[in-house]
């Protein structure tokens, strides 16, 4: 299995490069050349196997030869073990046709911790074969860099470096980040916003001299073993559901676009998806883009759903791959655009995406009353990022089951919860010394030239 870049100006790559390098080094996102499918036989026959064995069935043709079947199914055993709940991602029933997908049973509470912990696995194999060490550094708006951080803490490979914007994740996500002794841990809170910590992390990617000196890798929904470890629970769910003998629906909460490009990755490989429903919260540019065929900046305005607060969404450039047939150098025209606010996309690729996904925003005051209702009607305590997914779901209710992602635990986000239906969000009792322990952090300016000095000094490079 080869993968190419979004750009179309970047060496082809395997499995193992592409997911060390994470982002190609003509600025573009590695995909899959081909995408396997699997037959209705092949799906129908993953009914009541547990998650690991169709984590390891989904998987498997994307990483040909990397790993041997033995190693493959170790890593995906170690990755899933820490989790709370034995189905890893169970199903909890909402309404007549509407279920929740319940993504936050991992050790930091979010849905990232499915595509992390795995590839902290991968990476320990990977290197510790080859003998080298890397740099990962990550931005985060909250939940990547907890789990980034839970995933490669103490890893005698890696030093883990995470930005986030400084003020503006919730106490629970900050202290995931900082609390942790290691000493290759590195939190830095930066000056500015996430699409802030962002393009700094992408100048990093392109200022090859100090990318090779480092030997940086990164570990942002823009790596494609990430995106890979999320296909699997559309697969879980859908099997559960009554797949692929019927087709299913899926609303998922998006800011990176990361976790839905996931959904229609299971789709082209086979799953019998209906509506694949992009829900924004009032960072509304992916829906907007969908209403108005414009794909045009505006400021980000902090919300309670902080992890959704995002002007650039990544992984939207790989569905535009394709929504342009393939076509590199039409994308890399249009991400140049990007730095001049927006760029505007072409009526054939505007049909391709209306044909591949439908899309809803909800607003802060539907987001807090989503939790509210919810927790009356069903017991349920949402998280805002999966109130914002319920809320848009209930627009879209149709024939087929409808399965909205809860990407992340209510406690979490304890005081907007509280606020919203009264609740308390509790941290789980494996969590409870969170708030007891010392906090390590760097406060860092919005500064290329500083943050690379930073990351060379604490890693001797
Ligand atoms: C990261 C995150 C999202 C957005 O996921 P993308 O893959 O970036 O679209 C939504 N909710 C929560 C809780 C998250 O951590």
């Amino acid at each position: 299995m080869r993968y190419i870049s979004t750009r179309g100006d970047a060496p082809d790559l395997g499995f193992e490069d592409a997911m060390l390098t994470g982002l190609a080094r003509d600025g573009g996102l590695y995909v899959p050349e081909t995408v396997p499918t699997m037959s209705a036989g092949d799906i129908a026959a993953l009914a009541g196997l547990p998650y690991e064995e169709v984590a390891f069935r989904v998987m498997r043709p994307f990483v040909s030869d990397t790993f041997t079947d033995e190693e493959f199914a170790d890593i995906i055993a170690k990755a899933y073990a820490g989790f709370n709940h034995d189905a890893r991602a169970p199903l909890v029933q909402l309404g007549a046709n509407h279920f929740l997908l319940e993504l936050f049973h991992g050790p930091t509470l979010a849905f990232k911790d499915f595509a992390m912990q795995l590839i902290g696995q991968l990476f320990q194999v990977a290197l510790s074969r080859r003998g080298e060490k890397v740099t990962i550094v990550g931005a985060t708006s909250g939940d990547t860099g907890s789990a980034a951080i839970e995933a490669f803490k103490g890893l005698d490979a890696v030093d883990v470096f995470i930005l986030f914007p400084h003020g503006r994740v919730s106490d629970v996500q900050r202290r995931q980040m900082t609390t942790p002794t290691e000493a290759n841990v590195h939190a830095l809170a930066m000056d500015g916003d996430f699409d802030d910590c962002q393009a700094r992390l992408k100048d990093m990617f392109n200022d090859f001299e100090f990318r090779d000196a480092v030997k940086l890798a990164g570990v942002n929904s823009i790596n494609w073993a990430r995106v890979l470890a999320q296909v699997v629970y559309y697969f879980t769910s859908a099997v559960a559901l009554g797949a692929p003998h019927r087709k299913v629906s899926f609303t998922v909460p998006t800011g990176n676009f990361g976790d839905i490009f996931a959904g229609y990755i299971a789709k082209k490989m086979g799953l019998p998806i209906d509506q694949l429903v992009i829900a924004t919260n009032q960072n509304d540019i992916l829906h907007r883009t969908m209403e108005t065929g414009a794909y045009t900046k505006a400021g980000v305005t902090p919300s309670i759903s902080p992890s959704m607060d995002i002007q650039v969404s990544s992984n939207f450039e790989r569905v535009l791959f394709d929504a342009y047939g393939r076509d590199g150098k039409v994308v890399a025209d249009q991400m140049a655009d990007l730095s001049n606010g927006g760029f505007k996309i072409s009526q054939g690729a505007m049909e391709f995406l209306r044909e591949t996904f439908d899309s809803g925003r909800a607003s802060e005051d539907e987001t807090m009353a989503q939790i509210k209702t919810s927790f009356a009607r069903t017991g349920e305590v949402l998280c805002p990022h999966s109130a914002v997914g319920v809320k848009v779901a209930e627009d879209h209710l149709g024939d087929s089951p409808m399965i909205t992602l809860a990407t992340a635990h209510p406690a979490k986000f304890p005081a907007a919860v509280k606020d919203a239906c009264g609740q308390d969000a509790p941290l789980p009792p494996r969590m409870s010394g969170l708030f007891d322990r010392d906090e390590r952090m760097t406060r860092v300016a919005n500064d290329l030239g500083a943050l690379e000095a930073l990351i060379r000094e604490r890693t001797g490079r």
